[in-house]
């Protein structure tokens, strides 16, 4: 077993369409979802955390409308979506409580992911659903989902939701087994790959074109994912998911493709809050709270003295001492306005002074980046 499975505490599973429903019948394979029931059901024994990315929703659909096989007009894929996601929640539902699992369902929009401020608050509703114990199915909202704004396909929303989870490792469970050496459909000379350290030329090249019918939503989408999950510290593995007990495979040494990231999810994480946003503002803090930052808290609101400069909620901002030195760098759980109303206050006090019942730390620690001396 790789040493990146066996360590991975947090990890997602992306399912296709077809290891999910039956071609002909369109109905859903239960056995099959069932013995992936049990394989998470494991994995959440050995305290690991599982999210969810399924696919299913208009293959489900289109059957049960008796829409036309080959591609669909949009109008006609939402409205399958809107019926199929349905069938797709209650058959997780069913088949997740009878191994003992909760399953809660979220729907994404691009805007969710790509819009920081509606991003935290997904990664926050992932993350709370992941501590009470249930298992999160994620699904792009096909049916509000516009040509323009769209993921498109599950193995970029898969690679969004694992960068944004920071989960260690993606599972793509796939027709086929892994990357081979030539393009899908190609000669049969080609040789299964069992490791990438790095996407080259060469690596895209073996995914094929984009354009054709036996590649695309296949390999060249696959790779894609595995850039964006690599750069963001997630380790990713292509796998078959036409066996039963899909994720037991990788502990018995199944074959597979492992992408290797190149950096760790926090250090990935806190390198683009330290270095890639521009800051919109800066909090200037007590010494109390420069104290409790290098002992590695959040910052609580208690400790602000004074804010500067005009920010949103999910902005990058300087973090200050009161001599003006800069301390680090982070992400401001409240916007300017509701920030000034509750500087100096104690956190349980938010709710009275607010109206609502936002975030206990002014800035997670999990988003903030101290500066080295
Ligand atoms: N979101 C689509 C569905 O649930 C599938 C997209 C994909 O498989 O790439 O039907």
């Amino acid at each position: 077993m790789r040493k990146e499975w066996q360590s991975a505490k947090r990890i997602v599973v992306k399912i296709g369409s077809s290891r999910l429903t039956e071609p002909a019948s369109g109905t859903l394979k239960t056995d099959w979802l069932a013995s992936l029931a049990e394989d998470i059901a494991a994995l959440k024994n050995a305290g690991k955390e599982v999210v969810i990315v399924s696919s299913g929703a208009i293959a489900l659909g289109r059957h049960v409308l008796k829409l036309p096989s080959g591609p669909l007009k949009l109008e006609d894929s939402q409205a399958a979506a809107a019926v199929g996601q349905i069938g797709l929640a209650h058959g997780y539902q069913e088949v997740f409580n009878a191994c003992g699992l909760s399953v809660a369902q979220i729907l994404l929009t691009l805007g969710d992911t790509e819009e920081r401020r509606r991003y935290l608050n997904a990664r926050n509703t992932i993350a709370t659903i992941l501590k009470h114990g249930a298992v999160p199915v994620v699904n792009e909202n096909d049916s509000v989902a516009t040509t323009e704004i769209r993921y498109g396909d599950n193995d970029r929303l898969a690679a969004r939701v694992a960068s944004m989870m920071s989960a260690d490792c993606l599972v793509l469970l796939s027709d086929v087994d892994g990357l081979y050496t030539v393009p899908p459909g190609a000669d049969a000379s080609g040789r299964r790959l069992g490791l990438v350290t790095e996407i080259t030329a060469e690596i895209e090249a073996m995914a094929g074109d984009a354009g054709t019918e036996l590649s695309r939503g296949g390999m060249v989408t696959k790779i894609e994912a595995a850039k964006a999950a690599i750069a963001a510290g997630t380790h990713m593995v292509i796998a078959s998911g036409k066996v039963m007990h899909p994720l037991k495979q990788l502990e018995d040494g199944a074959p597979c493709t492992w992408f290797m990231a190149t950096a760790n999810p926090v250090t990935s994480r806190k390198r683009w809050i330290a270095g890639s946003l521009e800051p919109k503002g800066a909090i200037i803090i007590d010494n109390g709270a420069v104290d409790a930052l290098k002992d590695g808290k959040s910052l609580l609101s208690a400790g602000i003295v004074r804010l500067e400069g005009e920010f949103s909620r999910g902005d990058a901002v300087v973090i200050r001492t009161l001599e003006g030195e800069e301390v680090g760098r982070g992400l401001a759980a409240y916007g300017l306005l509701d920030a000034q109303k509750i500087a100096g206050h104690k956190s349980r006090e938010i709710e009275e002074i607010l109206g609502y019942r936002g975030r206990t730390e002014f800035i997670h620690r999990d988003d903030m980046t101290l500066k080295r001396k």
